[in-house]
């Protein structure tokens, strides 16, 4: 806790006048004025509480010891249990610029345009457990400076004859790419960050522990150099597309383009030490039936990023007054032969089968994070490449199961398939009575209904996350 100088009071970062200020008095401080002893500059640490979930393990940190009373990670209400600590120093931090009332009005204009999300998301309770929470970020600054030699070919038809031009360019150059940002949190996806992304370091200001009165952090628990190669690469990548655009080497192919380590050598790129940064984010989560969804808006402009699973009943009964008129007017102008009727019926089966296996495909890369390399490295006895015989076999219990959870239930997909075979059947037997061709569709719709059901459960599994499990490394009490 940080005290007011004039009366003693809590002071807290205050988004507006970007002070901190006193709730008591009134009075504000330039933050860089406030400093508890042990905040002192030249310590690469500085003090923290940090609250550990005893349901899912997740931590946030803060520099007020008064009670955290949900997670906002697992969305468990629960008193996380607390310890002091201490926290390495970030050396910047982009202060909050959106206040909560604005984060609050850009989440309601968001949600505003999904009429099937479930009323809860939309309760004015609810939305008022945004949280303010930095979240870690490793910034690297790339420098590119030195003479630089490559060779490239372009390739041209004359007639009956293919030119190919040699070159070989010689220049010097000098380049500086800086805050090159990486999410350094394993328990903040990496999916959430891209979408609440860009941070615009202008705002950046140095780092000083009182910046985070009044607000939570999470933990930097993800090693720098893992995103080194990244930040190289795309150093690598602007720079070759920039040489690229200079009119006389248009049309120009570098030899070696594709090799990392060639295009690193070559055009000199080099990595400093990375740096530590906090990014403003506010957040919120949202637990049912065993998952949990997030709501993320950017603090600094209020990008919104929210998962916004669709009630089964609001859509059913939407689909219902829709598809109503829409069957009516139909039939009022056109008669629909039979034969195309089941045609059209068996498209729509198959399709349904091919939403269904996409389906399956996402939720296993969302609930193992596949692409996350942040939490995947965090978890040191799995190797980060999932191998081939695992995925196919827990691919496979997700495509019986009815649900990602594991509940025994027909599998979803059995449904469309039962229309599809009526469909043949029909068509094979070919019987004269054209009634049995409406059969034959009556009964395929029902079955793609049925599997459309199972794909919208699928499709909220999809739009949530699994509860978090996190393991935790180090000051284990607490950490699972
Ligand atoms: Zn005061
Ligand atoms: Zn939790």
């Amino acid at each position: 806790m940080y005290e007011c100088p004039n009366c003693g009071g809590n002071l807290k970062f205050d988004i507006p006048s970007q002070q901190l200020k006193c709730a008591y008095c009134l009075t504000t401080h330039d933050p860089y004025d406030i400093t508890k002893t042990q905040d002192a500059d030249e310590s690469s640490d500085f003090d923290v509480t940090i609250f550990t979930c005893p349901q899912c393990g997740g931590e946030i940190l803060s520099t007020d010891t008064s009670a955290a009373e949900f997670c906002s990670f697992c969305g468990a209400s629960t008193i996380l249990d607390s310890r002091i600590s201490k926290e390495k120093r970030p050396t910047h931090i982009i202060p909050f610029k959106q206040t909560k009332e604005a984060c609050k009005q850009a989440y309601i204009a968001r949600i505003k345009h999904a009429p099937f999300a479930p009323d809860e998301l939309k309760d004015k309770e609810y939305i008022d457990g945004f949280r303010g929470i930095y979240m870690p970020y490793w910034a690297y600054n790339i420098t590119q400076k030195g003479p630089v030699s490559l060779k490239g070919e372009k390739t041209y038809r004359k007639g009956d004859y293919v030119y190919t031009d040699h070159y070989n360019l010689e220049g010097g150059l000098d380049a500086c790419y800086y805050d090159l940002s990486y999410d350094a949190s394993s328990s903040f996806s990496d999916d959430i960050s891209q979408r609440i992304a860009p941070f615009y370091v202008k705002d950046s200001k140095k780092f000083t522990p009182s910046y985070l009165s009044g607000f939570y952090a999470d933990t930097a628990d993800v090693d720098s150099c893992l995103y080194e190669k990244d930040a190289l690469k795309l150093a690598n990548t602007t720079s070759y597309n920039k040489i690229k655009r200079t009119p006389e080497f248009s049309g120009v192919t570098f030899s070696g383009k594709n090799n990392d380590f060639y295009t690193t050598m070559t055009l000199h790129t080099y990595s400093e030490t990375p740096e530590r940064v906090l990014y403003p984010v506010w957040f919120m989560s949202y637990r049912k039936n065993g998952r949990v969804a997030y709501a993320t808006v950017n603090g600094q402009n209020c990008k919104v990023a929210a998962d916004i699973p669709v009630d089964i009943k609001k859509y059913t009964l939407g689909t219902l007054w829709l598809a109503i008129p829409i069957f009516v007017l139909l039939n009022f102008f056109f008669t629909i032969r039979p034969g195309v009727l089941l045609t059209c019926s068996c498209f729509l089966a198959i399709a349904s089968l091919i939403v269904y296996a996409w389906e399956i495909m996402d939720i296993y890369h969302k609930d193992h994070r596949t692409d996350d390399r942040g939490y995947l490295s965090r978890r040191p006895h799995k190797s980060s490449a999932p191998d081939d015989k695992k995925t196919t076999a827990s691919l496979t219990a997700l495509m019986k199961s009815g649900s990602a959870d594991g509940q025994r239930k027909a599998p979803g997909f059995i449904f469309s398939l039962a229309a599809v075979l009526v469909c043949i059947c029909v068509w094979i037997i070919n019987p004269v009575s054209d009634l049995w061709y409406y059969v034959g569709t009556v009964i395929s719709f029902i079955g793609i209904l049925l599997t459309i059901v199972v794909v919208i459960q699928k499709y909220n599994v999809l739009a949530t996350q699994k509860l978090p499990q996190f393991e935790r490394h180090g000051g284990d009490d607490g950490a699972k």
